[in-house]
């Protein structure tokens, strides 16, 4: 089963939040970590897609070996058959974009890649990297139907990017990078592209500075919609003034009733403080169930 990137301190996965919250880095870093239902179930497929691929580009994998391994993912309790169905939609998507060239296109499955030359210690798994001609591709499988992700300036990607375009620098000249997200359960699939030397220039002038930051323990923070995974959502101070302060200045003045008008604005002012309420809750409930006691 791929393993999350648990290993590496500044991961590509977190670098959406580290990158525009560096101090997140130390303030989280004595903080458990904690998986879900979701997590593991995008660790499933991923294995799932891994087999599928590997079968298909490694002439070597037999029969005997892909069923047996297919067996082991499919007794996993948290496989589910609809699971075929979107990871067939990735699988297809890597197939398709590997039979659009003239000639067989370098494929790597489940690949490590190494971007330390920018972020102490990073490296990361991703999921397809294929090139051909002066051409890299990174293509990032998404489980999840939660949370729409993008792939125009998405940092995990382009780190993924970085640390490819590292390791085939010698063997490829590399001149265009297309970064891809195939999430079937939503948005789909997302196309991103950018020069290499633009990237370079983005891992030297933008990673490298934040990542020093980060990783020598600042005490920068930032609130902002990169807080989602991260360890400290209900507990750290900016992000709950933050969540407060979204309604308390609003509707000061008279009359007494609100306005229609105004409590069209108010839901939207008060989306903030909800979900701040929900992630408080969860971490009180996860307290509690530890046999922690949360005072009053
Ligand atoms: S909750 Fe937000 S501000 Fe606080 S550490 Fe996490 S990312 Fe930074």
């Amino acid at each position: 089963m791929p393993t999350p990137e648990v290993h590496a301190k500044l991961s590509a996965s977190s670098a959406h939040r580290w990158l525009n919250c560096p101090g997140s880095v130390r303030l989280t870093a004595d903080l458990p970590d904690k998986t879900s239902e979701y997590a593991e179930a995008g660790r499933v497929a991923h294995a799932l897609a891994e087999l599928r691929l590997s079968k298909y580009f490694t002439p070597g994998v037999g029969q005997k070996a892909f069923e047996q391994r297919l067996q082991e993912i499919r007794s996993n309790p948290h496989y589910a058959p609809e699971m075929e169905h979107f990871v067939g939609e990735y699988v297809e998507y890597v197939q398709e974009l590997a039979l659009s060239f003239p000639s067989p296109p370098y494929v790597s499955v489940e690949r490590r890649v190494d971007f330390s030359a920018f972020v102490p210690e990073g490296f990361g798994t991703t999921d397809c990297v294929m090139i051909h001609g002066k051409e890299l591709y990174i293509t990032d499988f998404k489980y999840g139907q939660g949370v729409e992700v993008e792939a125009q300036d998405n940092p995990q990607l382009m780190l993924y990017a970085v640390g490819a375009l590292l390791a085939c620098s010698l063997n490829y000249d590399i001149a265009r990078v297309h970064m891809t997200i195939v999430q079937p359960r939503a948005g789909g699939i997302k196309e991103a592209e950018i020069d290499a030397a633009a990237l370079l220039d983005w891992a030297e002038h933008t990673v490298r500075p934040k990542a020093k930051l980060a990783f020598d323990g600042t005490d920068e923070l930032h609130s902002g919609d990169w807080y989602r995974f991260c360890k400290a959502k209900a507990t750290c101070r900016i992000r709950m003034q933050e969540a407060v302060s979204a309604v308390e200045d609003f509707g000061r003045r008279a009359p007494d009733l609100l306005s229609d008008a105004e409590l069209g604005q108010l839901l939207h002012r008060l989306e903030p403080l909800v979900r701040y309420a929900e992630a408080v809750r969860t971490y009180a409930q996860d307290k509690l169930m530890t046999g922690a006691a949360i005072p009053g």
